[in-house]
């Protein structure tokens, strides 16, 4: 586990938008540095998953709230995969459906909801050691973290990457409709009223369009070794 001198462990925070690859780049470094990988993308999915399941609208802000406030996320890590509990039931796979992603992003807009959702964040990532996934980990979430990277890639590429995931996945999709869904999730996301996906003014910009995973991580380990 990587500790500063003084026994610290760290928090990472890795922001950016869809499709630059943050979810795959935490996970590896989570694996490299014994660190607590926590999707944050993945609470405000199951969020939606829920609310589409009980019929709660998009506009409900009271009954997201409540919503929220009564759900129990968990992540489970299981070798190389990290499935996504909630209520105890497995969502992992529902929650990654094109739909979801639309009415996650739909959803995030509305503070009470965040704030619900960032408490939780906060309290999973208290004692440190943890590498934090999201839209506002740098700027709101955790805006001490030790260390933050805003990973980027250009938008071509990133519908590209989502668009083989889904195909992977078995899900059919069509890259031009994906490429659309992507684009107008990230303008959304960064033109909300409460925290807008936005680099931190202390985040460190990669851009990982040319790069593979391990290329990404490899820097992101150098610059933390840097830092402690
Ligand atoms: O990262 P992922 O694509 O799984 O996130 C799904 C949606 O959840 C994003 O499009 C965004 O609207 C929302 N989100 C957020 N803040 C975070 C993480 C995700 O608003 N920290």
């Amino acid at each position: 586990m990587v500790k500063t001198s003084k026994g610290k462990k760290l928090t990472i925070a890795i922001d950016g938008p869809s499709g630059a690859g943050k979810s795959t780049v935490a996970k590896a470094l989570a694996r490299r540095l014994d660190y607590v990988y926590i999707d944050t993308g993945a609470m405000y999915r199951s969020v939606a998953l829920k609310a589409k399941e009980k019929g709660i609208s998009q506009e409900d802000k009271l009954g997201l709230h409540r919503l929220a406030s009564s759900l129990r996320i968990n992540f489970m890590t299981d070798g190389d995969q990290v499935h996504v509990l909630c209520d105890g039931k497995d969502v992992t796979e529902a929650i990654r459906t094109p739909e979801i992603s639309r009415l996650a992003s739909a959803i995030s807009k509305e503070k009470e909801l965040r704030e619900v959702l960032v408490r939780m964040q906060r309290e999973m990532g208290r004692k440190g050691g943890v590498i934090l996934e999201g839209r506002d980990i740098g700027t709101v979430v955790f805006p001490d973290a030790e260390v933050k990277f805003y990973l980027d890639a250009e938008g071509e590429e990133r519908a590209k990457r989502r668009y083989h995931e889904m195909v992977e996945k078995g899900i059919k999709v069509d890259f031009k409709e994906t490429r659309e869904a992507l684009m107008q999730r990230d303008l959304h996301d960064m033109h909300r009223d409460h925290s807008p996906l936005k680099k931190a003014e202390d985040a460190l910009v990669i851009d990982s369009t040319q790069q593979s995973v391990k290329e990404v991580v490899a820097e992101m380990v150098r610059i933390i070794k840097e830092r402690i």
